[in-house]
Order: C-alpha cells, then sequence, then structure tokens
C-alpha cells in the first residue's frame, strides 16, 4: 500500500525544524538575531514564534527585517514571514555565501547589530567577504561601532578570523545615515579562548562625538569625565562629524587594559542635560573598574555564542543579565554545549561554556 504524505514543507524541514518562543525570558531582537546566526552555522532550520513579544513594538521592525533579509542573502535560505511587524518567522538556510554585500537598514535602524546576525556564518565560511552596512552605527540599546571595533572584534580575532571595521560616517537616532565597512577574512575553526583576568588599565580615551550639536555639550560631557573618573584632559577629545545627517550625541568611554578593551557609553537625548548624559557612561565604567572583572554585562551577552561555536571558552563578568541568560538558552538549543553561570563571589560570575 502507499502512504500519502501530505505537509506544507518537505519531510526534511518538518524533522529538523526548531520551535523556538521569542517572548521567552528577554523577549527582544537578539532571540532572533542569534537564532539567524546560529541556523546559518549549523544549516538547521527554525520557525520564530512571538518575535519580541517582550517589546512595545512587538514584531519585525525594519532593523530586525534588514537582519532576516541580510541572513537570507548571506546563508542562500528559504524565509517565510519576513515583513514589517511579522511575529512569525521561518528559516530554511541553503548554503553560507561569502561574498561583497551591502544591507541598509533604510531608518536610523542597529546596523551593528545587522553585522552581528551575519558575523558568525561568515567567520569560518568558504572565503573572504566584504560588507557594507548602512543604518545607525550609535544607537541606544544596541553596541555603538566604536564597542564592535575595540571590544567585541578584537576578541574574535584571538579566535583566528581576520576582521577590519572602517567607520566611513556615523549613523544617530532619528535622522540615521551611517555606513560602515566590515572585512572578514574566515578560518576553519574558531579557536577557544579564556577571558579571566583583566589585567591593569593601561589607556583610557574619552571621546564625545556631536553631530550637528554645539560644541559646548561635548565640553560639559567631559567636564563631568574629568571631574568623576580624574581623567587628563590629554585623554578627553571632542568629535565633530564631518557632513552631519543629523542631530546625535555618544558620550564613549574606552578603557584598554591587558587582556581586554571596554567601552561604555551615553547617548544625549532631548530633555537630558549633558551631565546626566555624562553620568550613565561614567557609573558604568566605575562599577566595571570596581568588579574588577574583564567583561562587562553588554560583552557577556555577546561572547556567549562566539565562544560556543568555537566549542568552548570562559570569562569572568558580572551578574549576568536576562539578555545573556535568555541568549544561553537559545545558544543551547541550536548547538551541543552546555553554558554554566557560576557564582563566584559575592558579584563575580565565572561563565564557562563547553562542548558536551
Ligand atoms: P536586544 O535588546 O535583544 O535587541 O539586544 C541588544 C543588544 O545590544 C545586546 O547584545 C546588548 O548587550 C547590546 N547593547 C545594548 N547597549 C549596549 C551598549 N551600550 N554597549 C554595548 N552593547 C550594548
Amino acid at each position: 500500500m502507499l502512504a500519502v504524505v501530505s505537509t506544507a514543507f518537505p519531510t526534511d524541514w518538518d524533522q529538523k525544524m526548531i520551535t523556538i518562543d521569542g517572548s521567552q525570558g528577554e523577549g527582544g531582537g537578539q532571540i532572533l538575531r542569534t537564532s539567524l546566526a546560529l541556523s546559518l552555522v549549523t544549516g538547521q532550520p527554525f520557525r520564530l514564534e512571538q518575535i519580541r513579544a517582550g517589546r512595545q513594538k512587538p514584531g519585525l521592525l525594519r532593523q530586525h527585517l534588514t537582519a532576516v533579509e541580510a541572513a537570507k542573502t548571506v546563508g542562500a535560505a528559504e524565509v517565510i514571514g519576513a515583513a514589517l511587524g511579522s511575529q512569525t518567522l521561518e528559516i530554511r538556510p541553503g548554503a553560507v555565501t561569502p561574498g561583497n554585500y551591502r544591507f541598509a537598514v533604510g531608518t536610523a535602524g542597529s546596523a551593528t547589530l545587522v553585522l552581528q546576525t551575519i558575523l558568525p556564518p561568515l567567520l569560518t565560511a568558504q572565503g573572504t567577504s566584504t560588507l557594507t552596512l548602512e543604518g545607525g552605527s550609535h544607537n541606544p540599546f544596541a553596541p555603538p561601532f566604536d564597542f564592535l571595533a575595540h571590544c567585541f572584534v578584537p576578541l574574535i580575532r584571538r579566535m583566528g578570523p581576520t576582521i577590519e571595521l572602517e567607520l566611513r560616517r556615523p549613523g544617530f537616532f532619528p535622522a540615521g545615515g551611517g555606513q560602515f565597512h566590515a572585512r572578514i577574512e574566515p578560518v576553519k575553526h574558531l579557536a577557544r579562548f579564556d577571558l579571566l583576568e583583566r589585567g591593569t588599565v593601561r589607556q583610557r580615551q574619552a571621546r564625545a562625538i556631536i553631530s550637528k550639536l554645539p560644541t559646548q555639550v561635548a565640553d560639559r560631557e567631559l567636564a563631568v569625565v574629568r571631574e568623576q573618573l580624574g581623567w587628563r584632559e590629554d585623554e578627553c577629545r571632542v568629535e565633530a562629524v564631518e557632513n552631519p545627517v543629523g542631530p546625535g550625541n555618544a558620550l564613549l568611554l574606552e578603557m584598554e587594559a591587558e587582556h581586554v578593551t571596554e567601552v561604555f557609553t551615553s547617548f544625549g537625548e532631548r530633555g537630558r542635560s549633558a551631565e546626566e548624559v555624562a553620568r550613565k557612561a561614567v557609573d558604568g565604567a566605575s562599577s566595571w573598574l570596581s568588579a574588577e572583572v574583564p567583561v562587562d554585562e553588554h560583552l557577556a551577552d555577546q561572547l556567549l555564542l562566539p565562544m560556543a561555536v568555537a566549542g568552548g571558552g570562559s570569562f569572568r563578568t558580572v551578574k549576568p543579565s536576562l539578555h545573556s541568560t535568555t541568549n544561553a538558552t537559545i545558544i543551547q538549543r541550536f548547538l551541543s554545549v552546555e553554558i554554566r553561570f557560576e557564582q563566584e563571589t559575592a558579584d563575580v560570575w565565572r561563565v564557562v561554556v563547553t562542548d558536551k
């Protein structure tokens, strides 16, 4: 007798499909980006439901849609549900294809998060890729370009790949218009590494970026940095954007320690004084300095994925955020790794990623 099978998708699609609840834990865009990245890395299809259900405007925004489109292109993927506002998405990846690509968010949405979506599969692809990314480069609630360039990417380079980043023009909310380039020379396998100590801080730099705003805003921010952190005049710099697209301001505090560089950022916004903006970045930098751990809250949730792809690694950090624990859960749906958060002291955690 003939068995008649009738399904909407090919049988192997159904068999390997990973179903993920997008409302779990942190319930934000990271669940989507991690799923996209690891679907391409592992070749496993997935269905994501209740996308960004935990956010004020749920579903796919322009920035997320651009990440989906980028993953679709780079991963030669079949996609169902890629539309603005969509709360369900299905993806079946094909072969990861390195190449020259341009992805534009089209709004001031974060282009750095689009890069973080497609970076993992390109780190071990068959050839070099060059990318042009357009949109926001300095957005609240996203890693600013400088965090990628000076903190995150140097750690990924330790895993073997060569990555060059170049900022052509910063883009701030709401005008956008930022552009940067990335060149990625992959390796066969990512090497694992451990980041348990910070070492002494060797260099510090405060940069107050202003776009179409008076220099006085930047001067006032840097005055707070000198007063509260005791940084010297020559460690503080005002950077006015050339040919600005729209108004914007970011204060970036970078500290280069022996084993890691950390970047703490605060963004100017209407109704917030320059002093308030500065104090936020200063508070971030001060708590990292007093915690005496190499990895801050943001870097922690972002390091989990590359370490898991490498098959292992560990780092010391502050109390894990909901972003970190949620990301760990999603990563473990795609990869056969164990991610443990071990509390060492009142405010120091060790995160250990191991191959199962
Ligand atoms: P989501 O809220 O799910 O879209 O994820 C936001 C991502 O941006 C997380 O990986 C955060 O750690 C990261 N992020 C947010 N703010 C910063 C910041 N100031 N510096 C570095 N990374 C950040």
